[in-house]
């Protein structure tokens, strides 16, 4: 390991890169809505929805600024919170990892800026249009300096099997949502529900810390890979209820499950997201007590539809996942919103 650079603290940052006070108390508004829909209370359903990653604040901001004006329409029946994905896990290691680590055009690794054009990319969510945001642990390490502008966090299905990540999502401040591991594991999944629902004692930003466990830790389902590399479903009824049932007998509280309609549950055709949500919302007049557990859905979306090669530069389009173009995206809002009583 070589220093690279001294990075600063979070107060050295400054206003400029911090929330102001309103911005904090509307922040934990956000977060208290969040957990009520999570508890049972508010009866609302979760849309995280968004870009696979957050590879531009420009078109970000046009995305978001759209999102913002279905998201006051639809708030009696949805929550929506924008997907700001700034740091990405990649299957072979190689490839574009996310504004915090590839800030610049031409993907050149520059962390220190990265942690600038984070945190000015969620303010400036925050500010331009109301809402505020999901991003993904990819490691611990990064939280420290961005999880006080999120409203919503989430642990990939490469990392939740581990301990840090399920210690930090241990912290009660934010819902946390873990994603079932590549392999599919729902036992994998609860156990890690589980964990962060406990307290934890470990190294975080240069101090000994305590955590009083995340009631609000819970799950997601993206699908799995098999040993030969073909992606499965697991949004089925029969999954849901399964999932249900092990967490229930695991006394994990708050139960709640997010569905991800796209990763391997679409294998990655984005355009099946729409028969997916739809399908799932369909199982709520089947069965209450799967209406009550799934708090609501995961959806790949930005301006166009599909993806791109990262340098080509069209504006809006996906640099990493294939996902469901703007107009696509709020016709499914809308169908979604007329289907859920
Ligand atoms: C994602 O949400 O874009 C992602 C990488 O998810 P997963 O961890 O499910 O692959
Ligand atoms: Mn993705």
């Amino acid at each position: 390991m070589h220093r690279v650079k001294k990075l600063p603290s979070l107060k050295e940052f400054g206003d400029k890169y911090s929330l102001t006070d309103v911005e904090k108390e509307n922040r934990i508004k956000r977060i208290a809505e969040i957990k009520k829909i999570l508890s049972g209370e508010d009866k609302r359903k979760i849309l995280i929805i968004g870009p696979c990653s957050a590879d531009r604040e420009d078109s970000v901001l046009e995305y978001v600024s759209r999102l913002a004006v279905v998201a006051a329409e639809v708030s009696d029946k949805f929550l929506i919170i924008p997907r700001i994905y700034t740091s990405k896990p990649r299957t072979t290691g190689e490839g574009y990892k996310g504004i915090l680590h590839n800030p610049y055009a031409d993907n050149q690794e520059d962390l220190l800026q990265g942690l600038y054009s984070t945190r000015k990319l969620h303010i400036n969510v925050i500010r331009e249009t109301g809402l505020f945001s999901a991003d993904e642990m990819l490691y611990p390490e990064e939280m420290y300096y961005i999880s006080n502008l999120l409203c919503y966090m989430a642990v990939g299905a490469r990392s939740v099997e581990d301990h840090g990540h399920r210690m930090v999502a241990s912290d009660d401040e934010l819902p946390v949502g873990l994603k079932n591991p590549m392999g599919g594991s729902k036992i994998v999944l609860v156990n890690s529900v589980n964990a962060a629902q406990k307290k934890h004692r470990f190294i975080y930003g240069g101090w000994e810390v305590e955590t009083d466990g995340n009631p609000y830790a819970h799950a997601i389902l993206r699908g799995f890979v098999n040993k030969g590399g073909r992606n499965y479903q697991n949004y089925h009824y029969e999954d849901i209820v399964e999932l249900h049932d092990l967490e229930y007998k695991n006394n994990i509280k708050n139960l709640s499950v997010i569905i991800d309609c796209n990763h391997s549950n679409s294998n990655k055709n984005y355009e099946e997201q729409c028969r997916i949500a739809k399908e799932v919302f369909g199982f709520f007049a089947e069965n209450e007590a799967v209406r009550e557990y799934v708090k609501g859905l995961m959806i790949e979306s930005y301006i166009e539809d599909g993806c791109q090669l990262p340098g080509q530069g069209i504006f809006g389009k996906s640099i990493t996942d294939p996902c469901l173009g703007w107009k696509k995206t709020k016709d499914l809002i809308d169908k979604l919103y007329n289907m859920f009583e």
